[in-house]
């Protein structure tokens, strides 16, 4: 059993707070939101107060917060995780930040004699209650080997990716992909059908020839071929527009920084951010095959 604060008690947060009782860790969690603290505290969470009164006893603390700006906050300020924290205490962030503010965090830290890890996810809700989701985690090997059995109670899949900031590195990448993907895999659909082509005979070949990728066979943006995506459901989520606009931005952001040539990504990020525009972030990320139809 180890003494862990928890930080951040939202749509991924408490769910895997919870998963760490579960797995008979002892859990102080907070969060501004006294209603998803209550939460918490149901499922088996200590109440922690403020975040200094969560992280004090605790040997490690887990993060999961919107942006990089709320990371930089919660760890740096004095009401903070830093300056709070018990000596030799772990940290882990598990949210989705941009590559700067993820490596400031683990030097601040680092700085101070902590160890810390950015350790963002793959899988949306569904895996953080299943307890099923892929870490990819960034800091040095030894900080990654004290986090991994904190992270096998929370996920399937734990990854070393490198140095810190490596775990946003590869997670920014892996949703660029993805969501240059889900449009190409949707103007396909679409080219199919206007030319007389129905979706699932088009899905039948092109599954199994090269167009094949998993925005096709796992997410199928055309109602019918997948059943359990959300293309069957009116687009709900799933993973919402608004949160691979986020990704995407993350992404070009880094992009500009390193010089790196994303033309594509770019492309991508502008048909999400159409999707903002029309107030339709809320649907799906495959819902951008209603932008390529002209029905959003
Ligand atoms: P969320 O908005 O539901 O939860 C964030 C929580 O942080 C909120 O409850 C908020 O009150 C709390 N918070 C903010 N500032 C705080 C502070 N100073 N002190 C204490 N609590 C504070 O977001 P989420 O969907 O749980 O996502 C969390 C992170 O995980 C994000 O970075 C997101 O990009 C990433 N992510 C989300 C999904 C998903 O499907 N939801 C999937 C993969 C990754």
């Amino acid at each position: 059993m180890t003494k862990i604060g928890f930080i951040g008690l939202g749509n991924m947060g408490g769910p895997m707070a919870a998963n760490l009782v579960k797995a008979g860790h002892d859990v102080t969690a907070t969060d501004l939101s006294i209603g998803a603290v209550d939460r918490a505290v149901e499922a088996g969470c200590q109440r922690g107060e403020t975040v200094a009164a969560a992280v004090k006893d605790a040997d490690v603390v887990v993060t999961m917060l919107p942006a990089g700006a709320h990371v930089r906050s919660v760890y740096t300020e004095d009401y903070g995780v830093i300056a709070n924290a018990k000596e030799g205490a772990l940290f882990i962030d598990s949210s989705t930040v941009d590559v700067d503010s993820a490596r400031a965090v683990i030097t601040a830290a680092t700085d101070k004699g902590f160890a810390m890890v950015d350790a963002p996810v793959s899988g949306g809700v569904a895996a953080a209650t299943a307890g099923s989701l892929t870490f990819m985690v960034g800091g040095e090997k030894q900080s990654f080997e004290a986090a991994r059995p904190i992270l096998e109670a929370m996920g399937k899949n734990i990854f070393h990716a490198g140095d810190a900031g490596n775990g946003q590195v590869a997670k920014i990448a892996n949703n660029m992909l993805l969501g240059i993907t889900m449009i190409g895999t949707c103007e396909a659909f679409n080219l199919a059908e206007k030319l007389g082509l129905d979706a699932q005979t088009f899905f039948d070949i092109s599954s199994t020839a090269s167009g094949q990728s998993w925005s096709m066979t796992s997410y199928c943006p055309a109602a019918g071929p997948v059943p359990t995506a959300p293309s069957n459901n009116d687009y709900k989520p799933g993973f919402a527009a608004a949160m691979m606009l986020k990704d995407m931005r993350l992404a070009q952001e880094a992009a500009h920084q390193a010089k790196a040539a994303t033309p594509l990504g770019a492309q991508a990020e502008a048909l999400f951010a159409l999707m903002e525009s029309a107030g339709k972030d809320d649907l799906d990320f495959s819902g951008v095959m209603k932008l390529i139809r002209g029905t959003l």
